[in-house]
């Protein structure tokens, strides 16, 4: 790096469109500043789409913590409210985050850049506005990883160390991470205006809504049938890679179907549907099978939020209750296609469902390894991951017969089934070692989920002793 760049301040071309709404969306105010900024990891192929320009480590902890508001930004705190566990929290916002602006990147894109953990709001409550290290190395591992997946999701720009202390169950380091997103416009960002009956704002920011993620869309009804789409190709895409996000609350889904806020998510380990990572979720609402029936229910939250703007509600419900009722086929579709695919079906339909279902049930009584069996499958060494062995030939004779007349089984399922995923045992470890200074494990991580499907790396493909198990994951507070 020549001195030029080491002076350069980081420059970001920002146009941005959700700050010239009407104040009743947010409230305006910098990232609080932190004492003493240090860049952990900036994602340069990210930086590059968006068209920021090359700039010194130092300068970009200062940029990326906040306590250096770049030229051109826009900072404000996004208001919105939600169903937090089926129950509606009136007034949310981003207690923690702050919206520096927009930029439109090589690909044509327009994308929200935030910082996450960047200090107190009006929106902060009782929260100090903070993040500490551990949730903010686990989202950026976790949303990159998505991202190679090829599953719709925010990603992580950039991670800073704030050089300040946060308190939790102890003393940890402070951290904020730079988010890009499609938008941040969630489900409760739509509620908190229809319950307090703003129609106005309502209806200014389905049209924003509209003109961002789904110009084609036509009123409320079209962005409604938009985004119940989109969300069902996320939760399918979802299911078949073992992802459970933990907390799908109306404020954590996303109007452009993108994945957001990880906070206690977790990939399976041994195939099992009830599987419950968050401690939080005590009952279970958003254990791993059943993210398909609440992406349904959060959906209808959104159509009786999106109805109150019409000047005829009640005309509306029926076309509504129809876009929101035809969900669960649709998700039942897509996750056939990609579930088919993981055994070689290049165009799975309806007829191919009992075979699929039928392996998932061998691997649930055999306890084998969700992410290990399908790559197993696609290279022949399936019978391995089963201690059900017998069960698993019984079902293998249906497989074969079915797959004989599929052109190139092997290649297709290979596409379909990474070989490493962002293993919880692997992200606690190292987020224990991040906390001593040591970022070894997470530039390990963060290269291997590069390549998900490729990499070389295959010794993140083992599953966790029983030592090394992780019975829980925490809200990324
Ligand atoms: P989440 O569970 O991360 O989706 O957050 C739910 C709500 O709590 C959002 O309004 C957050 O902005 C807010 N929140 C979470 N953690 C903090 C914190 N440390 N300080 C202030 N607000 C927070
Ligand atoms: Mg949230």
């Amino acid at each position: 790096m020549g001195p030029y760049i080491r002076c350069m301040p980081v420059s970001i071309p920002f146009d941005n469109s959700f700050a010239r709404l009407p104040d009743a969306f947010y409230s305006r105010l910098n990232p609080e500043p932190v004492r003493a900024p240090s860049l952990i990891a900036y994602n340069k192929e990210l930086g590059d789409l968006l068209g920021i320009a090359p700039a010194s480590d130092s300068e970009r902890a200062a940029v990326f913590s906040g306590l250096k508001v770049p030229e051109g930004a826009s900072p404000l705190a996004q208001l919105y409210a939600g169903h937090q566990f089926g129950n509606y929290n009136p007034q949310l916002g981003d207690g923690r985050a702050i919206l520096l602006g927009e930029v439109v990147g090589t690909d044509g894109k327009r994308y929200d850049i935030q910082l996450k953990g960047s200090g107190r709001t009006p929106y902060s409550r009782m929260g100090d506005g903070r993040a500490w290290l551990g949730p903010v190395l686990r989202e950026y591992v976790v949303s990159e990883a998505m991202h190679a997946l090829g599953i719709p999701t925010t990603r992580a720009l950039a991670a800073t160390l704030t050089g300040e202390d946060v308190i939790r169950e102890g003393i940890l380091p402070g951290a904020v991470l730079t988010r890009i997103a499609s938008s941040h416009l969630r489900v409760g960002t739509f509620q908190i205006f229809a319950q307090r009956g703003q129609k106005d704002a309502q209806r200014q920011l389905t049209d924003y809504a509209i003109e961002r993620h789904y110009p084609e869309a036509d009123g409320p009804l079209g962005l409604l049938r938009e985004v119940c789409n989109a969300q069902a190709e996320l939760i399918a895409a979802w299911m078949s890679i073992g992802f459970i996000h933990g907390v799908m609350n109306t404020d954590n889904s996303a109007i452009s179907g993108e994945t957001i806020d990880y906070g206690p998510c977790a990939f399976m380990d041994e195939y099992h549907p009830d599987t419950v990572f968050s401690s939080i979720d005590q009952m279970g609402r958003y254990a791993f099978s059943n993210q398909p029936r609440i992406a349904v229910w959060n959906m209808a939250q959104l159509a009786t939020a999106l109805l109150q703007q019409l000047d005829d509600p009640e005309a509306a419900v029926t076309p509504a209750t129809e876009i929101v009722h035809a969900m669960p086929e649709r998700i039942e579709t897509a996750w056939t296609r990609r579930m088919g695919a993981k055994i070689g079906i290049a165009e799975a339909g309806p007829d191919d469902r009992p075979l699929i279902e039928s392996l998932l049930k061998v691997m649930q009584e055999g306890r084998a390894d969700f992410t290990n069996t399908f790559d197993a499958l696609a290279r022949g060494q399936a019978r391995d991951q089963f201690l059900n062995r017998d069960a698993f030939e019984h079902w293998a004779e249906d497989w074969y017969r079915r797959t004989e007349t599929e052109d190139n089984p092997q290649a297709t399922m290979q596409q379909a089934s990474p070989r490493v995923i962002p293993r919880n045992h692997r992200i606690e470890e190292m987020i224990s070692a991040a906390v001593q200074g040591d970022y070894a494990p997470f530039h390990r991580l963060t290269a291997a989920l590069a390549e998900p499907y490729t990499t070389e790396d295959t010794a993140l493909m083992h599953p966790p002793t029983e030592t090394e198990r992780v019975p829980a994951t925490f809200c990324g507070t």
